[in-house]
């Protein structure tokens, strides 16, 4: 008989570092969905619910993981006391959304606040209302306005990329990919600030409607990566930047809402190579999260100081990554990991 162990598939490697994934099916209308809980030394798990398309279950689960870890290091350099977790549900023609999203919000709710979740790409207020309908550990309108507190920290946060970059970001050129509950707000943000826009969406009705309110130009999505401007921000998808990209991306900098914008390590390495400054996603784009785990912890809202201190953890990362010729993701990675490890350290039962 063959005593070797079954050759390791993708997703039980995959799986190691999380504590919890649960995958979802609802019988009756077919709806699928995975939550996962990936750590939660630091607090409870705070992350919203994707709602997208997917190639299927592999796709989907790849997608649910990384966000959750992102979540994890967000948390971490966002000093707040919370964990990384996420949801994803499967869309395809003919959902049934409501059944969908109550199928998250019962999974939620089983999790018994070890998991808070909100919005993300895909989920609207209607949608969330479904999950708060199931369960209390949900961020809805009633929180406030998330995706404006987002931007708030990728405005900070581009103010300090464009800063060490060696330019000023009122007399900038913004390329603002997605102009949806963040990709919007922020645009508004920068053109109060004398930025000028430059935007795309897939939605092109969208970009042409923000183009006109704030008087920027509309390039067609597909252009996004390739038309000049200062600061590339990405606030639609992620993994638009791979190496071949990031080679060749007409921008002296990087600063988006966009979760994992960087498809691999190597176009990080590519864009440090090349001088040009990246706002680590999950540093730059804490403040919904920030927002969202004052008021579901703390019942309060957020300071505006608090996302203030987004720009200056930025600023940190980006100093740190010149003085010691890494890229910034990999320096926010490590502050991110030790803190969790100094928590878990310190939680510790002694002998
Ligand atoms: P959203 O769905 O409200 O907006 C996304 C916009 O991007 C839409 O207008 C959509 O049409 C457009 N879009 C989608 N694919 C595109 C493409 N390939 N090219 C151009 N446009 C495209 O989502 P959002 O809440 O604004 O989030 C945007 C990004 O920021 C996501 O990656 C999300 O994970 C991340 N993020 C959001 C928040 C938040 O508070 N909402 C917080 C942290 C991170």
């Amino acid at each position: 008989m063959d005593q070797r162990s079954p050759s390791p598939s993708f997703a039980t490697d995959a799986l190691a570092d999380f504590e919890e994934v649960v995958f979802l099916r609802d019988p009756r209308s077919g709806a699928r969905a995975i939550v996962a809980v990936h750590d939660t030394t630091l607090g409870p798990a705070f992350g919203g619910i994707r709602r997208m398309a997917y190639a299927g279950m592999d796709a989907a689960l790849a997608d649910v993981l990384a966000l959750a870890r992102a979540m994890t290091w967000k948390c971490a350099m966002a000093g707040v006391p919370a964990g990384g977790g996420k949801a994803v549900i499967l869309d395809r023609p003919g959902l049934d959304r409501a059944a969908a999203y109550r199928l998250v919000g019962d999974a939620v709710a089983r999790l018994g606040g070890r998991f808070h979740t909100g919005p993300d790409v895909g989920t609207t207020d209607g949608d969330l209302a479904v999950v708060a309908s199931r369960t209390s550990h949900c961020a809805t309108k009633a929180h406030g306005d998330l995706g404006g507190s987002t931007a708030d920290g990728v405005f900070a946060a581009m103010r300090a990329t464009a800063a060490h970059a060696g330019f000023d970001l009122a007399k900038a050129t913004v390329l603002v990919q997605g102009v949806g509950a963040v990709g919007q707000p922020l645009c508004e943000r920068l053109h109060a600030h004398g930025a000028r826009l430059v935007v795309t969406d897939v939605d092109g009705a969208r970009a042409v409607q923000v183009a006109a309110r704030l008087r920027a130009r509309v390039v067609p999505a597909d252009q996004a990566t390739t038309v000049a401007c200062d600061v590339f921000a990405p606030c639609a998808i992620g993994g638009v930047l791979d190496e071949r990209v990031a080679e060749k991306l007409p921008a002296r900098a990087v600063c988006g809402a966009a979760n994992n914008v960087l498809a691999n390590e190597a176009a990080g390495r590519v864009l440090h190579r090349r001088g040009v400054p990246v706002a680590p996603d999950f540093v730059a784009n804490a403040g919904g999260l920030v927002h969202g785990v004052c008021v579901e912890l703390f019942g309060q809202q957020p300071e505006r100081e608090r996302f203030l201190r987004i720009g200056e953890t930025v600023a940190r990362v980006l100093a740190e990554s010149r003085a010691k010729d890494v890229p910034p993701e990999v320096v926010a990675l490590q502050h991110a990991r030790e803190r969790i490890r100094r928590s878990a350290a310190d939680s510790a039962p002694r002998a």
